[in-house]
């Protein structure tokens, strides 16, 4: 499990060096790693993380795409941070080749937080195969 704490109401937070320790760390050489996000507020996602523009740019459209103020029926006041977290889902999968997380050369994996700030944790879930 990795715990992240969120410090702004909206943001992407790059996990990808954590996910490779805890790789790491289980001594998993081949097979492929799950990750969950329990919460329905919060989303995980894979893309560049060279270009902090890049993450911006993914916040700011979801902000176009799902606007504050629409007409939502959910009493809590946060809605938005509902469908965007569905919109970007609640896991991701990546392969573990060599011991390492077989991304692409751009490739991070974000934690992306839509309700902030809060505590969030990432489950892990290691499926090993033959190298
Ligand atoms: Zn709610």
């Amino acid at each position: 499990m990795i715990t992240v704490k969120t410090v702004q109401k909206s943001e992407m937070i790059d996990i990808t060096d954590r996910v490779a320790e805890k790789v790491r760390e289980a001594g998993m050489r081949a097979g492929l790693v799950m990750l969950f996000v329990p919460h329905t507020t919060a989303g995980i996602t894979i893309n560049e993380g060279a270009d902090p523009h890049v993450a911006s740019d993914i916040l700011e459209a979801l902000e176009k795409m799902v606007p504050q103020d629409a007409a939502y029926r959910h009493g809590e006041g946060n809605s938005p941070a509902h469908v965007k977290s569905s919109l970007l889902g609640a896991s991701a999968m990546i392969g573990i080749s060599q011991g390492k997380l077989a991304l692409g050369t751009w490739q991070s994996v974000f934690l992306c937080e839509f309700d902030g700030p809060r505590t969030r944790t990432v489950l892990l879930h290691l499926l090993p195969s033959e190298e």
